[in-house]
């Protein structure tokens, strides 16, 4: 006997529909369905305002179904939704709440697919039709007595609905239903257009506003990182090794970054798929679909394409680039943190776009904290994490399983077992750097974008002509207590700034953070080191060769 939510119950629903609720697992009504659902069964219009993920659908699909017959096989309740997506998930929860109801059935009505089957569906007797408005016109148009039996109507999201131009779509629609019906209208924002539709269709409409704006960032911590705009992806790839996430959903602005991030990441052994305009309907269903079931990670996607995307799984929103205003900012994070379960929204911040952040603050209400990128070391322990965990559940029974083979190897190979252990760790890291130095190699040479610093400055001259041959006329200023180093070696000779950097990291013995700035040019490079101890450090590094070349690292003055 599964135990009915105490919350659920009290609200009036049908027991069938309250015994398909505690199936899904809710444990308590949201405030939207809290306020929404006596005022739906009592029979009122009503108008709710909350925004993205607080359980609206149940707020409207439980005290509906609760109030259809079965029996009667005609249309009952008609809900209008703004996208094919969101029109297929309203479907899907209807038919989640209506479990226990034999005999009822829901219909999706959206264009991209054949209208043959849509039809037929409405003709068999469902009883809950839920439609884009555009698709639902053109079945109006070939047999305007489809809606003639409608008592309930939903506009989910109408403020979403009207900014994709359905208004007069919702006005074909209106006057092909009886006067006599329920109307209950939810949006995020009421600007004029939506109280005029209020006004015209809804009669004494209730107003419930769930004023959660705030409520639902809470349940989201947010951080940002500042990064220059030429290292996000190295950026992203390091800030996912060591966020422990579920699902994770990045926002990108255009087609080609949602590619160009997916295929870096997935280059890096991600899960990982691009969502974006240029992405067929039903291929776009399927990445979804793949993230639910955990075929799939990590989606890139721009705004338009993740519109109406709700997969609980997706514990991160990963904003690589800021949206363009902070509504669209609250709406993205709205991805995870559903229903009160906890989230993590990151954002990476260019130096320029310090006021957009200042912004977002303000209208969430909430001051977002800096992070700074991983350093080597934290992303080694987070990858050593990983395999700890990896390895960990198989040690309780692997030797009962494997442990001859491992005898029989060492005896034939004439190895100890912590040597074949060894090599069998090599081989399932798969050339995965697992040490300090290592790590340290991989990682990009600007540590963090900290400061005013402009990305011309590096873009413009890095890329070396070939008569860069002399040092760059104003240097960056110097941070306190460093000095410019130089070598005389460049991409001439095949250095690049993670190999300076190895060799200094591996010979000096310093940490990556007392590694300042590093220039490469065609016929020397910069780097600068700590002040202190910089004599003998350059000492330590007299001998050390790289890419097969002395080094020969000198102080270096500018006059
Ligand atoms: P909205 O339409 O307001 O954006 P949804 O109706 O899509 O929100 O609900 C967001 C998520 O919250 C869904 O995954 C849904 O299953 C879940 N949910 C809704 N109501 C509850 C509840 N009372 N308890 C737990 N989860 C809920
Ligand atoms: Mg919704």
């Amino acid at each position: 006997m599964t135990q009915i939510p105490g919350g659920f119950a009290a609200l009036g629903l049908h027991p069938n529909v309250l015994a398909a609720v505690s199936a899904v697992g809710y444990e308590e009504p949201s405030p939207i369905q809290e306020q929404a659902i006596p005022v739906i069964l009592a029979g009122h219009d009503m108008i709710g305002q909350a925004q993205t993920g607080t359980g609206k659908t149940a707020a409207f699909a439980t005290p509906i179904l609760s109030k259809i017959d079965p029996t009667r096989r005609e249309p009952q309740a008609l809900i209008l939704a703004p996208t094919r997506e969101l029109a297929l998930q309203v479907a899907t929860a209807f038919e989640t709440y209506a479990k226990q109801m034999p005999g009822l059935n829901v219909v999706a009505v959206y264009g991209g697919a054949p209208m043959g089957p849509q039809l037929a569906a409405i003709r068999k007797g469902a009883q809950v039709i839920v439609a884009t408005p555009g698709r639902l016109v053109d079945h109006l148009s070939r047999n305007n007595q489809v809606l003639s039996t409608i008592r309930f109507l939903v506009l989910d999201e109408a403020d979403e609905m009207l900014k994709l131009g359905f208004m007069d779509d919702l006005e074909v629609i209106f006057e092909a239903m009886p006067a006599e019906r329920q109307s209950v209208l939810f949006s995020a924002t009421l600007p004029a257009s939506i109280r005029g539709i209020a006004g015209k269709h809804l009669r004494e409409p209730k107003h419930i506003k769930i004023a959660n704006k705030t409520q639902t960032v809470e349940a989201i911590q947010q951080a940002f990182l500042m990064v220059h705009a030429d290292q996000k992806i190295a950026a992203v790839s390091r800030l996912l090794e060591v966020e422990d996430f579920d699902a994770l959903i990045a926002f990108v602005r255009t087609k080609q970054a949602t590619l160009d991030l997916a295929s870096a990441l997935e280059a890096r052994g991600y899960k990982v798929a691009a969502l974006n305009g240029d992405i067929a309907q039903n291929q776009r269903e399927r990445v979804i679909e793949s993230l639910k079931d955990k075929r799939l990670d990590i989606v890139v996607a721009t705004d338009v394409a993740a519109r109406g995307l709700d997969v609980p799984r997706i514990t991160h929103v990963l904003n690589v680039d800021m949206p363009y205003d902070p509504e669209s900012y609250v709406h993205r994070i709205g991805r995870t943190g559903r229903a009160g379960r906890e989230g993590r929204a990151l954002l990476l911040v260019t130096p320029r776009e310090r006021r957009m952040l200042q912004s977002v603050e303000r209208v969430t209400g909430q001051k977002i904290a800096e992070i700074r990128l991983p350093d080597a070391k934290q992303v080694l322990d987070a990858r050593i994490k990983k395999l700890t965990n990896s390895l960990a559940p198989l040690v309780a029974d692997a030797e009962s399983t494997h442990g001859d083979l491992l005898d029989r190897l060492v005896a034939d190979i004439g190895c100890s077992p912590r040597a074949l252990a060894a090599a069998l760790l090599r081989k399932a890291t798969n050339g995965q750097s697992l040490t300090l130095a290592e790590v340290e190699r991989e990682q990009p040479l600007v540590p963090n974008a900290s400061g005013p610093r402009e990305r011309n400055e590096r873009s413009s001259r890095s890329t070396s002509g070939s008569s860069d041959s002399r040092p760059p006329r104003a240097p960056m200023p110097l941070t306190e207590g460093r000095a410019r180093c130089r070598t005389a070696l460049g991409t001439r000779d095949g250095i690049a700034a993670k190999n300076l950097l190895g060799a200094i990291l591996n010979e000096g013995g310093l940490s990556r953070e007392a590694i300042g700035r590093i220039q490469i040019r065609e016929a020397f490079s910069l780097v600068e080191l700590p002040e202190e101890g910089l004599d003998r450090l350059l000492a330590k590094l007299k001998d050390t060769r790289v890419a097969g070349k002395a080094l020969k690292l000198r102080r270096y003055r500018e006059d």
